[in-house]
């Protein structure tokens, strides 16, 4: 797994990416990522759009654009829950954690789990090569379980 521990050596797994597969060094992608780097937790492209909105202009498709280069270089987890909006979060900076998710209403909890995580991080995956890991557990929330 690539070293993400600061945020230079975050850029310079994103710079490569993007110097690997021909897509242009945009100031306006750094802010997006740097912008990233400040949200903890979950968010989906709107919030982050909204909230770019007052220090650096960038428009809504270009918000998309990034958030799904940054999903391929394995810096971004891409959730999808149901029904609702596509919600990300950064894989760096962060601790490894699950989710789980209320197949009634969509709300998320996380949980983290200690031999969880080394048992898959001492995994060998054949013709493979893992970046990142979550689980999901899907169910019911307190305030929706009476529905089973
Ligand atoms: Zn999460
Ligand atoms: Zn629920």
């Amino acid at each position: 797994m690539k070293d993400t521990n600061t945020f230079e050596s975050v850029k310079a797994t994103f710079t490569e990416y993007l110097v690997k597969n021909q897509h242009r060094k945009t100031p306006e992608r750094f802010a997006i990522l740097e912008h990233i780097a400040e949200i903890d937790g979950h968010f989906t492209a709107e919030v982050l759009y909204k909230n770019m909105q007052t220090n650096f202009r960038v428009s809504l498709a270009s918000v998309y654009n990034n958030l799904d280069l940054l999903t391929k270089t394995g810096l971004l987890t891409r959730h999808q829950f149901g029904s609702h909006p596509a919600e990300y979060e950064r894989t760096f900076h962060t601790n490894v954690h699950h989710h789980l998710v209320c197949s009634n209403c969509g709300k998320i909890k996380e949980f983290t789990d200690k031999n969880l995580k080394e048992t898959i991080e001492s995994k060998n995956f054949n013709n493979f090569l893992p970046t990142h890991f979550t689980l999901y557990i899907y169910g019911y929330c307190n305030k929706c379980k009476h529905i089973m």
